[in-house]
């Protein structure tokens, strides 16, 4: 992987011969995106997400294992919280399960974002906005009910699962 232009532009490598993989995310010049200089149209963090659940969750109908399941969880809990924050500092909260967040087949067609109903058309200047970001990052409810994926007992599953692998691995299994 390839830095062109830092949190826009990359270029990835590729196996089995050469194909350019241009990776391009969305920019915006503004008071909400400090030091861009320039704007284009490009992709999103989330999206890239939602390819990658999609892979590993082929690749683990192919030969499942356990390590990609519980990166699809990883991933789904990434996409979460991204749209959780996106959601956040629009004041809303985020009501959806997994399944629209990874398919974001219901994604507004301003935003981006899942579970924006067009209320982002409405919504003042972008210093405002970022204001309110910002001021609701500390008012943040950690006791929130969060989907499965984030359930932190996956977590606790992994590193007992990790210790048994890697017992099984020094048994020469
Ligand atoms: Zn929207």
């Amino acid at each position: 992987m390839k830095v062109i232009d830092p949190g826009h532009e990359y270029l990835l490598d590729s196996l089995d011969g050469e194909l350019v993989q241009r990776l391009t995310f969305v920019k915006r010049e503004g008071e909400k995106y400090p030091g861009n200089v320039g704007s284009h149209p490009g992709t999103t963090t989330q999206e890239v997400l939602r390819a990658l659940i999609q892979r590993s969750e082929y690749v683990n109908g192919q030969i499942p294992c356990p390590e990609t399941t519980l990166a699809i969880g990883l991933l789904q809990s990434a996409l979460y919280l991204l749209e959780s924050r996106a959601a956040r500092c629009h004041g809303r909260i985020l009501v959806a399960d997994i399944g629209a967040l990874a398919s974001g087949a219901s994604k507004c067609s301003d935003c981006g974002h899942v579970g924006c109903n067009g209320s982002c058309r409405k919504e003042s200047s972008s210093a405002s906005l970022l204001e309110a970001c910002k001021l609701a990052a500390y008012e943040f409810d950690l006791t929130a009910k969060a989907p499965e994926p984030f359930n932190p007992v996956g977590f606790a599953k992994y590193s007992g699962l990790a210790k048994q692998m890697e017992e099984a691995v020094k048994r020469g299994r």
